[in-house]
Formats: C-alpha cells, structure tokens, sequence
C-alpha cells in the first residue's frame, strides 16, 4: 500500500496563507494610504498656490494699470518666499515678463497664457512641480464662493470660465510655480513611519498567531504522528496531548476508540479462542464419528463379502451342475426349464458382480492395471455380444468407427471395457424400436496422447430432466415398474461414472423424454506402440458377467511328461476347496479339458497330495475353514519333498473386497481368479501356463463315477 503524504503540512499552509495575505493587506494598504495622502497633500499645495495667485493677481492689477508694479516688487518677492513657491512672474497682456521672482520661475508658453485667459487659475501639474496661471482682470471679479483672503484654506475654487461678454479685459497674467518636493519628502517620511507602524503590527501578530497556531497544530502533528505509527494500533497505545482544547478532545476520542477496539479485540479473541475449542470438540466428535462410519462401511463391505461369497458358492456350484446337465440327454421340456434357470443365474451372477463391483469401488477404490490394449478390436467385441439381443428387439445396432481410432492404447481393458457394455446394455434394455448407436473417436491432444470420445446414442424411452441430474448416483432408476419391467439395481450408471472418473475421465448424458438418450464418455489415454506381447493380445476380452481376471502372472512353466493319471493323455490338476459343489464343478470343468483332477478338501489334504506327486497346475480355494488357502500356497512352495515348488498355482475366490493382491503373491499364488470359474477361462490359463490340452472325449458318466468315489 503506497502511504498517502499531503503536499504541506497544516503548520505550513497557515504560516505561508498567512503571510500571504498579511503582505497583500500592507501593500495595498499602502498604496491606499499613498495615493490619498498624496491627493490631500497636493491638492492643499495646489488651492494654497491657487488662493495665493488670486491674491497676487489682485495685489497686482493697480501696478499694472498705472504701469507702476516696481512699487510692489518688495511686496511680490515677500509673497513669492512663501514655503513651496519656487517662482512668480507677472506678465502684460500681450505676455511680455513684467517681473519675475523666486529661486525657479518657470516661464510658460504663450499659447499656455492664451488658453489660460479663459479661465480663472489654470493649473498645470508636473512630476516635481505645479504651475498656476492666473489671468489678472482690469477690474474685479466677485464671486459668492470665493474669498480671496482665504490663503491657507483647504477647498478647491471651481475655476469658472469667463465670457467675453461680462468679463472685463485681461491686463496681465501672474504665473506662480511651486515645488512638490518638500511635499514628496514628507509624504515619503509618513509611508516610513505607516510602514514600520504597519510591520509592527504585523509582526508582532504573526508572532501571536504563531504560537496560537502552534498550540493547535502541534497536538494534531502528535496525534497524527502517534496514530500513524504501527505499534501504536498493534499495542492499543493511548496518546498524551497537551494543547488546545479541541486536540485534548481529539486524543481523549482516540484513546477512548483504541480501549473500545482493544476491548472488542479481546473479545474476539475469546470468542475464535471458543470457536476453536468447540471445532476441536466437533472435530474429536468427527473423529469419532468417522471412525463409526468407517467400521460400519468396513462391516458393511464385510457383510457384502461375506454374502457374496456366500452366494457366490452355491452359484458356483449351481452353475457347475448346470453345465453338467447341459450335456445329459433332456426332453425338450427339460430343456427349456433349463434354459430359464441358465438365464436366472446368469443374471444373478451378473447382479452380484455390480454389487460387488460398486462396493469395492466404495470402499477402498480399484486398483487400476494399464496394459496395452487393441482399441477397436476391445470396442467390437464388446459390441458383438449385444447383436443377438438387438436382432431380437428388431433394433438396429451400429458401431461407428473414426478410421484414424487409435489401434492400440494404454488402458484397464477390463475396466473399460464395463463402461460401454453397461451403456449398450442400458441402451438395448431402454429402447423399445429403433435404433442404437455406438460411436467412437479421437483427438490427438499430445504426441503420444489422445482423449478419446464415445457416445452410446439411443431411440429409446428417454430419461425425465428430474433424474437425468441423479441418474449417475446409486440406485437411482426411473421407477418401480421400469424397474420391475427391466430388472437392474439402479449401480451400473454409477459404477460407470466412478470407473471413468478412476481413469480421469468424464461421462456425461443428453436426453429428451420419448425420443432418446446419449451418453458421452471421454477419456485421456497414453498411445502405445504394439509390441511383441501386443500381438499377443496381452489383455485377454473376457465375458465378464461370468468371470474376471484379477491378475494374470508372466511365469513361464517348462513342459513336463505327463505322471500317472486318472484319463490317460490329460494333465494333472490338484483342485482344493472346501466346498464340496465347487470341487465338482471345477472337477467338471477340468475334465472337459481332459485332465486328470485330484482333489482335496483342505489344507492338509493338499499338502499331503503335494507331498507325494507333482501337479500340473493348483487351483487352491481362497478362503478355507483351519488352514486357508493363501497357508496351504506357502506351505507347498516350502516342502521338503520340493514336488511342486514351481508348480503353477491359481488362488480361487468368491470374496472379493477382502483380497489384496500383495497377499496372495506373497504366499506364493501365480494369479488369482474370481469364482466361478468358467471353462473358457480355464482354458486360457491352460494356453497361459503352458499346460497342454489332449482332445480325447470327455465321458460324464466315468467322471460322476469317480466323482462320488472320491
Ligand atoms: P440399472 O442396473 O438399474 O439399469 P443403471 O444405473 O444402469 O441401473 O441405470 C439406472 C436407471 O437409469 C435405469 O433404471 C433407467 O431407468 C435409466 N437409464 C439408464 N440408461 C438409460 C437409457 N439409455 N435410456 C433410458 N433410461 C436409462
């Protein structure tokens, strides 16, 4: 902040106002003074030269009639020594000098006498000198306001002008000049003494007023200089004045603002002193309350697990024997029975995955896993699946292609790959007719990065203004009936959102009631350049409502002859589950692949196989009663018969929220699967692992056999 600073200070503008104006006031006064006194001066020297003239004009006329002046020149030289006359000279009608007084008689011009015959006295004012021309009659002139014997007097004759009519000739002229010199010297004395008079007063009043303004103004430089300073604020200073009156006040008014403002300071003080102690409080209570929350969310999340996986295994299980019945000889009744319950547990697996899905992405985020992915190669074989159901609504289904789309990105495939089959899937579920289309391009926004925008574009029933604004929070649907007409729990939008938002990206929607929606997706991606293990579609596309991938391991495993097995040309699996459905079903799924299954039921049980021959590949059960499955791993990798030290080991597990990665890699897992574990996936990890698959046929009847042998 620039300080403002005034241009003078108050003590300054009085003293240079003052002096000012005290300097105006003499010098006009003065010149005042002069030029009146001058005119009283002057004007008393000209009517005495005048009156004096009059006097000498009358003295005169005899003389000059009788042509005798001689006899009054003694009389004439006594009045030319008056004070201030310089000359006089008399002269005859026709301007001829008669006779001439004095120390300075000056001489007029002819002309002059001429003009003034026509008047009484005719004055001519010089510098130094006045010249009084008086004509002199051949007899007297009377007038009511003159008296010639009036010399001295201070009224000024009113020079009448003469007419030739009643005015008797002029016989001569007198001509009386005087000095102003004397006069000038006296007027110059008393400007001195006005002067000195003056500045004395002067002086001595702008020492009054100086010190008057000193008891004012120094109270006011002390005041200002206190309040300015800082500390003063800071500290709630009071201010000592001494002085007039009003700055006393002034102080007393200041001190009494600082005590006030000091006051209300410590009062608020006490109150953020307060404020603080009850946030401290409420923020103790937050703690607390948060640490509620968090044990109700973590019980909550706990609860999901624990009926997850314990829905999860029956459903494993039912699905196994589903499979298994799928390839019995069925009337066609039994078929279509069967058809029904394959659809209703498929969708039950597919709801338990959302709930899933939306409760790890709750609680604790999802650890996302960025690979090389095959852009358009993911985008149409995510569509694909959706042509039959389209075909069946008599929708038209389109994907739309930009042919710059990148090939190949760095993304979680799997993850991205949920968005667009939630949104297709939402589509095809919410459009009666029409059509649905998927459309999908990109902007290059750096060299080696690009946002890439889809938008999924149906004709359907549309989404009401009111829940387009919570259509991406958690169960939020239409309303019951659409519910129950469409089925869903209200968490895919949501889950969308989330996962996009995990990618950094943003998901938005535009819809008009009963003629359709669009939602947006965009998401920045990091190009990548295929690779070798590109071309090997390193991110395998699954089905994901039946099964997913958590992480699969790179860990080549050598080839090795097949040992002794229970179907000659298979491999040897050793299947650990304490679950007696899921041990059939995986049982039935390994021997489609053709290979030899032995099973155990605990920890124990599988040491103790691992201990005696060597396994092809483990599927171990996660979570198992005594020793879980994560201990039995370990213990197998540490066993002194060394059988199955390097043998691939895939952890299995229904439990979702409670599976960290670092644990079971720890234990010595090779990769972990979700149950239940289909036999295309299987199969992949057969491809993955290095475990040869033999085409003989599979016979149910043997492996039931075996089944309840066992
Ligand atoms: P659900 O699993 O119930 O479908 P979603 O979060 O995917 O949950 O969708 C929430 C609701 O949003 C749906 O129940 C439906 O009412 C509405 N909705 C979603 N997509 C569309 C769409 N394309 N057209 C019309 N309504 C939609």
């Amino acid at each position: 902040m620039v300080a403002f600073r005034p241009p003078f200070t108050l003590h300054q503008l009085f003293v240079s106002g003052f002096l000012i104006g005290m300097l105006a006031l003499s010098f006009s006064v003065i010149l005042f003074l002069q030029q009146r006194l001058s005119a009283y001066f002057y004007g008393d020297l000209i009517e005495n030269g005048r009156t004096l003239s009059l006097r000498i004009a009358e003295e005169s006329r005899l003389p000059i009639i009788q042509a005798a002046v001689e006899h009054i020149e003694s009389r004439l030289e006594t009045l030319a020594a008056y004070p201030n006359v310089t000359g006089l000279m008399i002269f005859d009608s026709r301007g001829k000098t008669i006779s001439a007084f004095g120390s300075n008689p000056v001489p007029p011009r002819m002309n002059t006498l001429v003009g003034a015959s026509t008047t009484r006295t005719h004055v001519i004012e010089r510098p130094d000198s006045v010249t009084i021309m008086t004509p002199v009659h051949e007899r007297k002139i009377t007038s009511p306001n003159r008296d010639p014997h009036a010399f001295g007097g201070r009224v000024r004759q009113p020079t009448t002008p003469s007419t030739s009519r009643d005015a008797p000739n002029i016989i001569g002229f007198v001509v009386l000049t005087l000095t102003k010199t004397p006069l000038q010297a006296d007027l110059n004395q008393i400007n001195r003494h006005i002067l000195i008079v003056m500045w004395t007063g002067i002086l001595s009043f702008t020492a009054v007023m100086l010190f008057a303004l000193s008891q004012l103004t120094r109270p006011i430089q002390r005041l200002a200089r206190v309040m300015s300073d800082p500390e003063t604020v800071a500290r709630f200073r009071r201010v000592e004045v001494r002085g007039v009156r009003e700055a006393q006040l002034f102080a007393i008014t200041f001190n009494a603002l600082m005590a006030r403002i000091a006051d209300s300071q410590a009062d608020l003080a006490r109150q953020v002193e307060e404020a603080v102690r009850e946030m401290k409080q409420q923020n103790a209570e937050l703690v607390v309350a948060r640490k509620q929350a968090e044990a109700a969310s973590h019980a909550k999340s706990q609860f999901i697990a624990n009926v997850s996986h314990e829905i999860r295994t029956p459903l494993h299980g039912l699905l196994g024997a589903l499979s298994l019945l799928e390839k019995t000889p069925l009337s066609d009744k039994q078929n279509s029975y069967l058809v029904m319950i394959r659809e209703d547990a498929d969708r039950l697996l597919r709801e338990m995955n959302s709930i899933l899905d939306f409760s790890q992405l709750e609680a604790r985020g999802l650890p996302l896993r960025e690979q090389p992915c095959p852009l358009k190669k993911l985008l149409e074989r995510v569509v694909k699946p959706f042509e039959v159901r389209a075909w069946a609504k008599k929708l038209r289904l389109t994907l739309s292609l930009d042919p710059d789309l990148p090939e190949w990105v760095r993304t979680d495939g799997e993850q991205f790959e949920k968005v667009i089959h939630n949104l297709i899937d939402n589509a095809i579920k919410f459009t009666a007719q029409g059509q649905v289309r998927i459309r999908a391009w990109h902007q290059q926004t750096d060299e080696d990065t690009c946002d890439l925008h889809l938008s999924v574009e149906d004709t359907g029933f549309g989404i009401s203004p009111e829940l387009q604004v919570k259509i991406f929070e958690p169960f939020t649907q239409v309303d019951s009936s659409t519910t129950r007409r469409h089925g869903g729990n209200g968490l895919g939008l949501a889950i969308c959102r989330q996962l996009v938002e995990l990618m950094n990206g943003r998901i938005m929607l535009k819809s008009q009631p009963g003629k359709g929606s669009t939602f947006y997706v965009e998401l920045p991606f990091t190009l990548s350049p295929p690779t070798p293990e590109c071309d090997n579609e390193p991110y395998a596309i699954q089905d994901n409502t039946h099964s997913r991938l958590i992480a699969p391991q790179d860990e080549a495993v050598s080839e090795r002859r097949l040992g002794k097995s229970f179907r000659p040309g298979g491999r040897r699996v050793l299947v650990v589950d304490d679950e007696r459905q899921s041990r059939l079903y995986a049982q039935f799924v390994l021997l489609e692949l053709n290979a030899e299954v032995i099973t155990a039921a605990n920890g124990t049980e599988a040491l103790t196989a691992c201990a005696r021959q060597r396994f092809d590949l483990i599927l171990m059960d996660v979570r198992m009663p005594d020793m879980d499955g994560l201990e039995t791993t370990c213990r197998v990798r540490h066993q002194r018969a060394g059988l199955n030290t390097r043998t691939p080991i895939i952890g299995l597990t229904a439990d979702v929220l409670n599976l960290d990665q670092q644990d079971w890699k720890a234990a010595g897992m090779n990769a972990c699967h979700h149950k239940p574990l289909e036999s295309d996936v299987l199969a992949e990890i057969f491809t993955q692992w290095g475990i040869e698959r033999s085409i003989q046929k599979f016979s149910l009847s043997a492996f039931l056999g075996t089944y309840y042998e066992h």
